[in-house]
């Protein structure tokens, strides 16, 4: 930021601008004090998430995910997986051999009004892909094998292969999921069809794949995040402290003493906790989501919303004169500034020396914007580089509160999702705020988990098998 600052061409008018821009974009500045506040509240939200008697109406969810232990390496065989609920619909066949995962995978469009329709038909179109990438593999008529259902969205599970959806978030919306058993959805799609037979083992967040994805390369990793269309994480609980799943559990059944906990700390604020951070931005951004007032810090951080965030700021700005001359025109189309631009834009800037901002006079033009200055172009990589860093900086807060909480002395948190990804400065900006926010004795982390939604669904469904076997032995 100081290097943008230094940037501006200082011309009184120019000068007078930005200090107007400043001073609107100030509530995007988040102090570290101010995290640790919200650390504090998290960690209550996964105190009250996790006990018996606030449990149902906790806002951070803490959903046992029956995943008892990580990979150890010795997991092998071929299974089928499913990716349901990120950038991306995927099929997948994985081999997992002398510690190797070998991939083959399909990615397929599911259409917005398949998204937003009947539950049927959104199965139909999962059993559909599925039979075509069966069919392409002789998967068919073959020994079924077994399946891994990556679900990326809140589901109260009842063992590992029985996930009811609780509410749908991101851009679905298909009727008639919510309370049902998706495991039984896809089941009953199958059968409609009747040309497929399969053999569900495990449902599984992406968290959950996310963190078994990196604990098979790295026996430490025992928290998983993602930050892509979505946000969430999971780590691995003690039993002791998950209060609400006491009277389920069999203390002798000899599995260990901890489970994978699905925080869904994406609807952390959905009760309030977030009030004195979220801005006029955020509020307009949530008004006009399919959700409104929910999945309040997921809204702050994912992929879905940080280039909505930055249009919203950018809107105001043009309102006020402060930007494009005062045309608003194009840049009040909602939907209009996807986060792949705030990524682009920033890469751009970090990258080019001449301050060309070629790029950004790019998008700005294609986006309908007549008349773009340079000034302007550096008055919205402001913007962009101002709401990423907020969200790499909210997500550091939450990875903390879950260090803090869980006191081992040294954690590999694994990380997947587009922004994670393709953000030039994400990574950098999280691990560096997470190691001011964790308390002194700890170490950790940040690892690159490399699709976890897919390779994870896998190894959970191989770890289920494993553990099976060896119970019967
Ligand atoms: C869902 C989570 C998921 C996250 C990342 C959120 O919207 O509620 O279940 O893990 O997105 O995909
Ligand atoms: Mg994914």
């Amino acid at each position: 930021l100081e290097r943008l600052k230094s940037l501006h061409l200082r011309g009184s008018v120019d000068l007078q601008c930005g200090q107007k821009i400043d001073e609107i974009t100030r509530s995007l500045v988040v102090c570290d004090e101010t995290l640790r506040r919200m650390m504090a509240s998290l960690e209550a939200a996964f105190n009250k998430g996790l006990a018996t008697e606030t449990a149902s109406s906790a806002s951070v969810r803490m959903l046992p995910s029956y995943v008892r232990s990580v990979p150890n390496g010795t997991e092998e065989g071929d299974f089928l997986a499913l990716d349901l609920g990120g950038t991306n619909f995927r099929v997948l066949l994985i081999q997992i051999h002398n510690r190797e995962a070998k991939m083959t995978s399909k990615i397929f469009r599911v259409p917005d009004h398949v998204m937003k329709g009947s539950g049927e038909a959104l199965f139909d179109h999962i059993a559909s892909c599925m039979a075509q990438f069966m069919e392409e593999h002789g998967l068919k008529n073959t020994k079924c094998l077994p399946l891994g259902f990556t679900f990326s969205f809140p589901c109260k599970q009842e063992g590992l292969t029985k996930a009811r959806l609780i509410n749908w978030t991101k851009g679905f919306n298909a009727s008639g999921v919510e309370n049902e058993d998706v495991v039984d959805l896809l089941r009953r799609a199958c059968h409609r069809r009747g040309d497929i037979d399969i053999d569900v083992v495990a449902v599984l967040n992406d968290t959950t794949g996310t963190l078994m994805a990196c604990a098979f390369k790295e026996n430490s990793c025992q928290v998983g995040v993602i930050v892509g269309t979505g946000t969430n994480a999971c780590y691995m609980e003690k039993l002791t402290r998950c209060g609400k799943l006491e009277t389920e559990l069999d203390p002798t059944d000899g599995l260990p003493d901890e489970m994978c906990i699905n925080t869904e700390w994406g609807a952390f604020g959905d009760h309030g906790e977030m009030e004195s951070l979220r801005t006029e931005f955020d509020v307009e951004v949530d008004q006009a989501s399919i959700n409104p007032g929910r999945q309040l810090f997921e809204k702050m951080i994912s992929g879905m919303y940080l280039g909505e965030i930055v249009r919203v700021v950018l809107a105001r700005l043009a309102r006020e004169g402060l930007l494009f001359g005062g045309d608003t025109d194009a840049i009040s189309k909602k939907g209009g500034f996807p986060t792949k631009y705030v990524s682009e834009i920033e890469s751009e800037l970090l990258e080019d020396e001449e301050r060309t901002f070629s790029k950004t006079f790019q998008i700005l033009e294609d986006l309908g914007i007549e008349g773009v200055s340079q000034l302007d172009c550096i008055h919205v990589a402001t913007v962009c580089t101002l709401v990423s860093t907020r969200a790499a900086h909210l997500t550091a807060a939450g990875i903390a509160a879950i260090l803090n909480r869980m006191q081992k002395p040294y954690v590999t948190v694994g990380v997947d999702g587009s922004v994670y990804r393709f953000h030039p400065t994400f990574p950098r900006l999280l691990d560096e705020k997470i190691d001011q926010l964790i308390d002194g004795n700890l170490e950790y982390q940040l690892m690159l988990s490399e699709d976890g939604s897919g390779r994870g669904a896998a190894l959970v469904a191989a770890v289920a098998t494993r553990m099976k076997n060896e119970r019967s032995q």
